[in-house]
């Protein structure tokens, strides 16, 4: 696996970036209530007095989300431990009850790691539930708060279950953090935990970000850029904030720990509030709550039945095909695809040709996979290492697999694809000679290069019906039988 070459803000700096994913859980229900946990409501529906927080209602903890916590902390090699929820108290129109019901200073999960696809492997500071807030749309202007007509809040989101997933400050470049959250968000999705769905909010990520001049040990004032919704975002916020600090250090400026937000349109990132400290948020144990104590035997459960993880899959890919480009890989060991690769190399097939496939022909099919199951796709590539199809006939019949569940051999036939018929084979191929009748004749003559461009036009002009281990063949016993009717 290739190792990435950092790229500073600026020649003789570094970035120094930790960041803090929140990921909202797949669970039926809300964090402490029974409404559903649904995207995509009339707003204010999926509501009742504990998510709005009304004066006596009780909240009650969701088991499903503290086993979807287990699951992600084991993914992480996290310690998962006995925590106690808190109350983190402010104001904010989006909450009602004046204060979020969060994890403190004891987090369910805490000191894990993950590892990236260059090798590298980032630190785990913590991985705390959560509740959500509810969700605020400004009217007018940009949409943002200040320029805002009016602003509409939608109480739906709120109380939905989050697990705040934070870094240690070891990432250092902007590509690497964006190959952190593709890693996390696999990761979430491998365990259930969550869709993964950034454009729909189900994964938020707040960056923090400082720089210092490479060999520097300390690290300096961090800033942090709040809700980036996409990794083009996440990747340009923070390329320009190295910058930005860079400048303001050279200018003999000073930071200031602040809270920024990135504007996408206008590709800066602005002041928000100064930074709060933990004690400005009155944080005290939730007294209608009692301490989250997962069961041992339900991690010991959990741990058992621990999903194939990303770095598992990409390890084996490494195995089977040390040469493979990254970007293929990547591919293959995705959901999608990896079963299909999976069961490709468990029949047999060519590595190199199961990888081929998989990455070019199968992920092009994803949109309309219907019934192209593993097992027929694997169907295909047999008869392709066998020699009984070509490229480009693999491609067609790969298409048509998808709508068409009758076998790959009927497949053929209702294609088109006479590729045993040898009178038909050797009929298309004479065809070719009789086009180019000078290549024929240095073929003939013993230039074997020529082959190649012989079989070319074959399969240009014929590869629907022929394949090329086929037409080789036919093109081998004309010539044999030109030589020995001359000779
Ligand atoms: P807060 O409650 O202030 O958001 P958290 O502990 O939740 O604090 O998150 C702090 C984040 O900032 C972590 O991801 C951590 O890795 C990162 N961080 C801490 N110090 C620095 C620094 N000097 N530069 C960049 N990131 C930092
Ligand atoms: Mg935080
Ligand atoms: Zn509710």
């Amino acid at each position: 696996m290739t190792q990435r070459a950092t790229t500073g803000p600026a020649e003789g700096w570094e970035y120094v970036i930790g960041l803090e994913v929140h990921t909202e859980l797949k669970t039926k229900s809300k964090l402490f209530c029974g409404c559903p946990n649904a995207f995509g409501e009339e707003p204010n529906t999926s509501i009742c007095p504990v998510c709005l927080g009304l004066p006596g209602s009780l909240p009650v903890m969701n088991a499903q989300a503290v086993d979807f916590a287990i699951r992600v902390g084991l993914a992480l090699n996290a310690t998962i431990q006995r925590s106690q929820f808190h109350r983190k108290n402010y104001f904010y129109p989006d909450m009602p009850k004046d204060y979020q019901i969060s994890q403190y200073d004891v987090p369910i999960n805490a000191n894990g790691h993950l590892e990236l696809p260059s090798g590298r492997v980032i630190g785990i500071e913590r991985a705390h539930l959560e509740e959500d807030t509810g969700k605020l749309v400004h009217r007018g202007g940009h949409g943002r708060i200040e320029s805002a007509a009016y602003s509409l809040i939608d109480y739906n989101r709120s109380g939905v279950p989050l697990l705040e997933i934070v870094s240690a400050p070891d990432i250092r470049d902007p590509e690497e953090a964006k190959e952190y959250v593709t890693e996390l968000r696999a990761i979430l999705v491998a365990v259930g935990a969550s869709d993964g769905r950034m454009e729909e909010g189900s994964l938020r990520v707040d960056a923090n970000v400082s720089v210092r001049p490479i060999g520097e040990t300390q690290f300096r004032t961090r800033v942090e850029i709040k809700n980036l919704n996409s990794l083009r975002s996440l990747v340009r916020a923070l390329t320009f904030e190295g910058r930005r600090q860079v400048q303001l250090y050279e200018d003999g400026g000073v930071m200031i720990q602040q809270t920024r937000f990135w504007d996408e349109e206008r590709s800066l990132t602005g002041a928000l509030r100064l930074k709060e400290e933990a004690n400005d948020y009155r944080y005290f144990p939730e007294p209608d709550l009692p301490p989250v104590a997962p069961d041992l035997t339900l991690i010991e459960e959990r741990r058992a039945q621990l999903p194939e993880l990303p770095s598992k899959r990409r390890g084996d890919v490494v195995t089977i095909l040390p040469q493979l480009r990254d970007d293929l890989r990547e591919t293959i060991i995705t959901d999608e695809c990896w079963p299909y690769f999976r069961a490709a190399i468990d029949a047999g097939i060519t590595p190199t040709r199961a990888a081929a496939r998989c990455a070019n022909e199968l992920t092009a099919l994803f949109a309309d996979i219907g019934v192209l199951t593993p097992e027929r796709f694997v169907a295909v590539l047999a008869m392709e290492d066998r020699g009984e199809l070509g490229a480009s006939q693999v491609k067609v019949l790969l298409r048509e697999a998808c709508t068409d569940p009758a076998p790959a051999a009927e497949l053929m036939a209702k294609l088109g694809f006479g590729a045993r018929d040898e009178g038909a084979i050797r009929a298309i191929v004479e065809g070719i000679i009789a086009q180019f009748p000078d290549e024929w004749s240095r073929y003939l003559g013993g230039d074997e290069k020529v082959a190649g461009f012989l079989l070319g036009q074959v399969m240009r002009q014929h590869g629907r019906q022929v394949s090329g281990a086929d037409a080789r063949q036919a093109l081998v016993e004309l010539a044999d039988e030109a030589r020995s009717g001359a000779g």
